[in-house]
């Protein structure tokens, strides 16, 4: 059988799941049990570290080290020391993957510069734990052949829970149905700090999950700026979303209630738990920062699908440069409006739909004449406040964000002809 990244294409399917309280038991259980096996590794792994540190070879730490390693060396190994584990409601899958995770974490931290160690994962109030399917070598893989499968539109049964009523788009759903050969990866349950429940699966297959959009035989730059979204070559200006600030606001009053009901109730030695007017305020503020998430990711969805539809190369800086980070006050607004996401929604949109995303360097983009390729420098140079300038050399009067977009392009269409 296939493994799953011997396929061409992927697809993050999200479904919303209505678990009954038997089910929301099993899943509180899970993720319990998936903390606690985080937890473990990283706890067994600080102790050999400390121990590994010393360096006297005697035969107690010896001993120690191998008795720590091989308490979290397989799954067996942990059930048979943790006896809870062996609750039937527990997922081995999610065992198996807390443990790979642990592992990631630390691959993560090897590869990605900036990441920290893993560390313990928090009890808070949202829950999440991993699970596979299991495919049987002699059936066809699809979405209705494994233990993780579909019933109808609005069930699906998944390991432990078994049948549970679900909800996700129907045209998406339609479309999946339809394709011959789809397998299904890593499931991730969870429930948010609202209260609410999704599962949501990876699933690959050779058959494009996306129709072709038609080639229109445009390229363009984009300047993602600090003022407005972004501006891109065509000299069109994208603007933030409005409501954005104003939910941000919202935001800030309801946590400051939030802080201030805490604050009160740790004076009087209350339960933070068990007092009704925090659990409530704790949800309004769920709430709040989950629709601003949502409505970002939404706004970010929306506006890259249209990039990739109506031009065939597109071409953006590189944010990943180490020099915008460092600036801390732009790294800030970088996180905010999520222009990471965006480059990478614009990456992989680009593969799904059979364009080009390319990132080009993002040195002198903004310090470049475009007409005459004139460097700015030293004292010429401009600031973050200088958002119109005229050319020393050519006399061409340049709006800051829409020369740089003429950059980027020019430098993103130079990289594709030697590519
Ligand atoms: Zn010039």
């Amino acid at each position: 059988m296939k493994r799953m990244n011997e396929y061409r294409y992927f697809y993050g399917l999200v479904l919303r799941i209505y678990p009954s309280n038997r089910q929301k038991n099993i899943i509180k259980v899970n993720d319990n049990a998936a903390r606690f096996i985080y937890n473990e590794m990283v706890a067994v792994e600080r102790d050999i570290g400390r121990f590994g540190k010393r360096n006297i070879y005697i035969p107690f730490i010896e001993n120690r080290i191998r008795f720590l390693k091989e308490k979290i060396a397989t799954v067996t190994a942990l059930k048979n020391r943790y006896t809870w584990l062996c609750n039937p409601d527990i997922d081995s899958e999610c065992i198996a993957n807390a443990r790979l995770n642990y592992r990631k974490a630390w691959k993560r931290y090897r590869d990605v510069p900036g990441t920290g160690i893993p560390s313990f994962h928090k009890k808070d109030y949202t829950e999440s734990y991993q699970t596979n399917p299991h495919y049987k070598p002699h059936k066809p893989v699809s979405l209705f052949t494994s233990n993780v499968r579909f019933l109808d539109r609005h069930h699906i049964t998944l390991p432990k829970l078994q049948r549970i009523r679900c909800q996700g788009s129907p045209k998406i759903l339609a479309k999946l149905f339809r394709m011959e050969t789809v397998k299904i990866g890593t499931i991730t349950i969870r429930k948010d700090a609202c209260d609410r429940y999704y599962a949501s699966l990876l699933l690959a297959s050779d058959e494009p999950f996306y129709d072709a959009v038609p080639k229109t035989g445009t390229s363009i730059g984009i300047d993602l700026n600090l003022e407005n979204f972004y501006v891109d070559s065509d000299g069109n200006v994208k603007e933030n979303p409005r409501y954005y600030r104003k939910q941000k606001k919202r935001l800030a009053n309801a946590q400051n209630k939030l802080s201030h009901r805490i604050e009160i109730a740790k004076k009087e030695n209350r339960s933070i738990r068990v007092a009704k007017n925090i659990q409530k305020q704790r949800r309004i503020v769920a709430k709040l920062s989950s629709d601003i998430m949502r409505r970002r990711r939404d706004f970010l969805h929306r506006e890259s699908l249209l990039l990739i539809k109506n031009h065939d190369v597109i071409i953006a800086e590189d944010l990943r440069s180490q020099n915008l980070v460092r600036n801390h006050r732009v790294a800030l607004s970088i996180q905010d409006s999520g222009w990471r996401s965006f480059l990478s929604m614009l990456e992989y949109k680009a593969k799904c739909y059979g364009k080009t995303f390319m990132m080009v360097n993002p040195r002198n983009t903004t310090q470049t004449c475009h007409v005459c390729n004139h460097v700015l420098q030293g004292d010429d140079k401009l600031t973050l406040d200088d958002r119109q300038w005229i050319c020393p050399v050519c006399g061409t009067h340049h709006k800051r964000d829409l020369n740089a977009a003429r950059n980027i392009l020019a430098k993103g269409l130079r990289q594709f002809k030697e590519a």
